[in-house]
């Protein structure tokens, strides 16, 4: 591993850094796409040489991981990485922040416990942290990594897979571990523009996410086009040079006082939330009309009755929340619950042998409730609409559009 001009990076080269404090975060920060804000941002590693120059992870991280001294470079960054937070957090009490971890990392216990010691200190709270693994980091880290991600995962810090995509079993791997949310890899954020192909798979990346509960978030968006494209696609999350580069911490929590909004937009999120609300009551009807009786049976038994588990429920309590300062919003969750009452009467009712006959009237009362979801699903969509059309979007886009992010 080379750097600028003939030096090479060496172990000891690296340790010297370490203990000079050269190694050091910068902060690219992640969007909201539903409320066009700074939602959290990702911390990455540079370092910071004493002439001035600026060298990224590429040139060191892969010696550090294929040495080990990754384990210390961690270590020591974790606590550099929780002093910002605490300093960003008096900017915006509700920022988050991720770090990127390696497979070396979760080789053994010292990582986990380091994050569950500093959470037990009580200065940051642990829904503030996430650890971004990718796909082969999950791969080479052996089989304690399950139980080591679950530790974290008990204390409330959340993971998510980084560079979503690129592995050899990225689905696979995403049912097996607790995840909470997946980064779709750049590479096929960048070609969205040209490729029809990989604008498919993204769409279809952010679609899965969704259906199995997690927050998807996409990197690599450069230009205006992409961000809308994702949004309409129904991405909650989007970090990229179009919005800001990767910017040391004083540059971030300018960003953060300033208040900088890029356009916001719920569409493709709303769309998305009507589609699981009709599936969600399909499903109650196929298993009522269901004459095979384990069918029916087991039908009535997997389908949620819980109005916080069901994939609307999760949307409503999760990005949907970027929505809560509208009327239709409050309406629509007693509504929603409404119906899941009316819907647990219906399987109480089918489970004790009631025939479809005697449901009918029930079932009235529960497409009554639809109805009137679908109706407010719609009044948001106006509600978001309006608002777009008063010209935030297009004021923010014109201002945005003039004004590249500064490079780092
Ligand atoms: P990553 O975690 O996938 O980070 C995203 C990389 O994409 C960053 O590169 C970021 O600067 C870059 N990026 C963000 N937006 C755009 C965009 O719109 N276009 C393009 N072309 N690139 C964009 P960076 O900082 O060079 O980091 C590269 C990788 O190094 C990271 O990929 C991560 O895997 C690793 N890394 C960074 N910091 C750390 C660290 O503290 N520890 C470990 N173990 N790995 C790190
Ligand atoms: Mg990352
Ligand atoms: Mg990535």
């Amino acid at each position: 591993m080379s750097l600028p001009g003939t030096e090479v990076v060496t172990i000891e080269s690296l340790r010297a850094a370490l203990e000079a404090g050269e190694l050091i975060f910068h902060y690219q920060p992640k969007v909201s796409m539903v409320l066009g804000t700074v939602c959290g941002a990702e911390a990455l590693i540079r370092w910071c040489r004493p002439d001035g120059t600026m060298i990224g992870p590429a040139a060191f991280i892969p010696l550090a991981e294929s040495t080990g001294f990754i384990t210390e470079i961690t270590s020591y960054m974790l606590d550099k990485l929780v002093a910002d937070l605490v300093i960003a957090r008096a900017a915006d009490p509700t920022l988050t922040v991720s770090f990127n971890a390696s497979a070396r990392d979760f080789e053994d216990d010292r990582l986990v416990q380091a994050i569950v010691r500093l959470l037990e200190l009580g200065i940051v709270p642990a829904d503030a942290l996430e650890v971004e693994l990718t796909e082969s980091a999950v791969l080479q880290a052996g089989p304690a990594l399950s139980e080591r991600l679950g530790v974290l995962r008990s204390r409330g810090v959340r993971l998510a897979m980084d560079d979503f995509g690129t592995g050899y079993s990225s689905i696979d791997t995403l049912s097996k571990l607790p995840f909470t949310a997946l980064k779709i890899d750049q590479g096929f954020v960048l070609r969205m523009e040209t490729s029809s192909k990989d604008a498919s798979i993204v769409e279809a990346s952010i679609l899965m996410g969704h259906r199995i509960g997690l927050e998807v978030v996409a990197e690599g968006i450069e230009t205006e086009s992409v961000f809308m494209q994702l949004q309409a696609a129904g991405c909650s999350i989007g970090q990229g040079y179009w919005m800001a580069r990767p910017q040391p911490l004083d540059r971030l929590i300018a960003l953060l006082r300033g208040g900088q909004r890029w356009p916001a937009g719920a569409i493709g999120l709303l769309h998305m939330a009507t589609l699981d609300h009709l599936e969600w009551r399909k499903a109650l009807i196929d298993a009522l009309l269901s004459d095979d009786r384990q069918l029916h049976t087991d039908g009535l038994t997997r389908f949620e009755l819980d109005p916080t588990e069901c994939r609307l429920g999760r949307w409503y309590n999760g990005p949907g929340r970027g929505l809560s300062d509208l009327s239709a919003f409050a309406r629509l969750g007693e509504a929603h619950v409404a119906l899941h009452d009316c819907a647990g009467q219906i399987t109480a009712a089918s489970k004790a042998g009631g025939r479809m006959a005697a449901l009918l009237p029930s079932l009235r009362k529960l497409t009554e409730h639809s109805t009137h979801i679908v109706a407010l699903l719609q009044e948001l969509e106006h509600d978001v609409l309006t608002r777009l059309t008063v010209g935030e979007r297009t004021r923010t886009q014109r201002v945005l559009s003039k004004r590249p992010p500064p490079a780092e």
